[in-house]
């Protein structure tokens, strides 16, 4: 099975602190049910509170980073 794409996003300015706007990742797939994103970890955006990124920049969202990974990369 090959790896799903991700797209990288982040909360524009102004729509939450600067502590909030980390970089979240949403499957491309099936990340966005009509007028919501839903990242990895679970939040919801509407897509004008986002801006998409074209690399990973800032800080990352931990919980996105977990929720991406596999277990067969989590076996040892
Ligand atoms: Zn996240």
């Amino acid at each position: 099975m090959s790896p799903v794409p991700y797209f990288l996003v982040r909360p524009v300015t102004g729509t939450t602190g600067e502590t909030h706007r980390v970089t979240h990742m949403v499957a491309a797939d099936h990340g966005q049910y009509g007028n919501v994103i839903r990242t990895k970890c679970g939040e919801t955006f509407h897509p004008a509170e986002l801006e998409q990124l074209s690399k990973p920049t800032g800080m990352p969202c931990i919980a996105c980073m977990l929720a991406s990974q596999s277990p067969r990369h989590l076996s040892l």
